[in-house]
């Protein structure tokens, strides 16, 4: 396989069906390399999820391959190579928030004094110090999802996924962990692949947003967003911030997506 030296997610050919007969994904192919910042955008149902799982080895594809770091999926998963956050932040309940972000490195084998260490660091990161003894359920919504986010990042993943993380927060907290994750996305120097149905959020945060289209779930287009770098609250009134949404909502109207100039359920 031909990939350069800085390519992080290598996919090639993928498709997917279930068993229930349902094709979610056909001839995905897309590289990704270190550093970027990719989207998938597409409405409910156009394999987002799928493919995002595929990626982590959740689940395996029909055909094709998925390589990741140079290696296949399942070998980067074991070792691991990445961290996952879920629309909804699945912490454990019993555990402190300090536990819940360890639990990686105790899989790791981390000794207590590395782990402590890390854990204090990466809740300075999503501004969570002091909340160390704190349950989860003692936490809003999205400080759960830092938490996760946390837990996610903690050991140094090379790859983050992240299926729409903040989906079920407010705007305003959602725009501000979009503005912290940019921050912990450059600290890290981490690749991240982010499944979102939000136009305004794939543009304010990517790099390139991948444009699916439904069934079966193939990839429609691929848009650079050359926004400048590092993005701040400034970006969203930026004219070529609106060019881009544009883009994005066209580019899913082709694919069939918008019937009309309204579909709010995009927003
Ligand atoms: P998205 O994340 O874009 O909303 P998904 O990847 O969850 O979409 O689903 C894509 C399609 O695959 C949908 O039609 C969904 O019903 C179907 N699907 C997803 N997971 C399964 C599964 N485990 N078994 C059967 N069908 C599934
Ligand atoms: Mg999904």
């Amino acid at each position: 396989m031909s990939q350069s030296a800085d390519t992080v997610v290598s996919i090639t050919d993928v498709s997917k069906s279930f068993r229930t007969g349902v094709t979610a994904l056909q001839g995905i192919s897309l590289d990704i390399r270190q550093g970027e910042f990719v989207s998938l955008i597409g409405p409910s149902g156009c394999g987002k999820s799928t493919l995002l799982r595929i990626i982590g080895d959740l689940i395996q594809p029909s055909s094709g391959s998925v390589i990741v770091n140079g290696k296949p999926a399942h070998q980067a998963r074991l070792d691991p190579d990445y961290g996952i956050v879920f629309q909804d932040a699945v912490l454990y309940d019993w555990r402190t928030v300090a536990r819940n972000v360890s639990l990686p490195l105790e899989m790791l084998g981390w000794d207590r004094a590395r782990r402590r260490e890390r854990v204090k660091e990466m809740l300075e990161l999503v501004e969570l110090t002091g909340f160390e003894s704190n349950r989860p359920w003692q936490l809003s919504g999205g400080m759960q999802q830092r938490v996760s986010i946390a837990r996610a990042l903690s050991f140094d993943p090379a790859l983050l996924l992240m299926d729409e993380p903040f989906g079920a927060l407010d705007e305003m907290t959602r725009e501000r962990l979009n503005m912290e994750l940019l921050q912990i996305w450059e600290k890290a120097r981490s690749t991240v692949v982010f499944v979102t149905h939000s136009i305004p959020e794939a543009v304010y945060l990517s790099t390139r947003v991948v444009v699916m289209s439904a069934r079966p779930g193939q990839i429609a287009d691929v848009i650079d967003v050359d926004l400048p770098q590092p993005r701040t609250a400034e970006t969203r009134e930026d004219p070529r911030f609106f060019e881009h949404v544009t883009a994005v909502r066209e580019a899913l109207a082709a694919g069939g997506h918008l019937p009309s100039a309204t579909a709010p359920e995009l927003f």
